[in-house]
């Protein structure tokens, strides 16, 4: 499941944190993990501390500091006593690094998963990105709101199916 690209270096006991943290549901869209959003970096344990690595969706998202204590408990809950998070803002999180099972994740949830390749700018968020609902598959989808149930969300309706759905901004 884990599919991090230092998985292979890990020993047994950073794997065992790393696989912790990775279950964390997130707050925000807790059918997707945060090890699935791509939020957790990395884990590594140096002198009896294990260290994970967090970097926030986008900067200021409130649920930060609720996803890093959420990661510190689950690594505790797997046997380790001192446990801490760094927040990693650089390289900034893109959706690109949502894993393939975490964007099945998000379309079976109802929440259309980022479209590929339409994060090369911030300022283009919207422009002409085709929308696929959720439900029906149909592209005949218009924008509602800017804002979702949450601020890392848009909210899209259908006009196939009328299903209203929201759509995982891309950042
Ligand atoms: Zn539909």
């Amino acid at each position: 499941m884990s599919t991090a690209p230092h998985i292979a270096q890990m020993d047994a006991q950073t794997q065992r944190a790393w696989e912790a943290g990775f279950a964390v549901p997130d707050p925000e869209v807790p059918c997707v993990s945060v090890g699935d959003l791509g939020i957790l970096r990395w884990v590594r344990i140096e002198e009896g501390t294990v260290i994970a690595g967090v970097t926030p969706t986008y900067s200021g998202c409130p649920a930060t500091l609720a996803i890093e204590l959420a990661i510190e408990a689950a690594i505790r809950g797997a046997g380790f006593d001192h446990v801490r998070t760094q927040r990693v803002l650089s390289p900034a999180w893109t959706t690109d690094w949502i894993t393939p099972e975490g964007r099945e994740k998000l379309r079976a949830y109802g929440i259309a998963p980022p479209v590929d390749g339409s994060n090369a700018g911030k300022g283009a968020l919207f422009a002409e990105t085709i929308i696929t609902c959720p439900r029906c598959g149909s592209d005949n989808t218009q924008r509602i709101s800017e804002f979702g149930s949450t601020a890392c969300k848009a909210h899209y309706q259908c006009r196939a199916c009328a299903e209203p759905f929201d759509y995982f901004k891309c950042i």
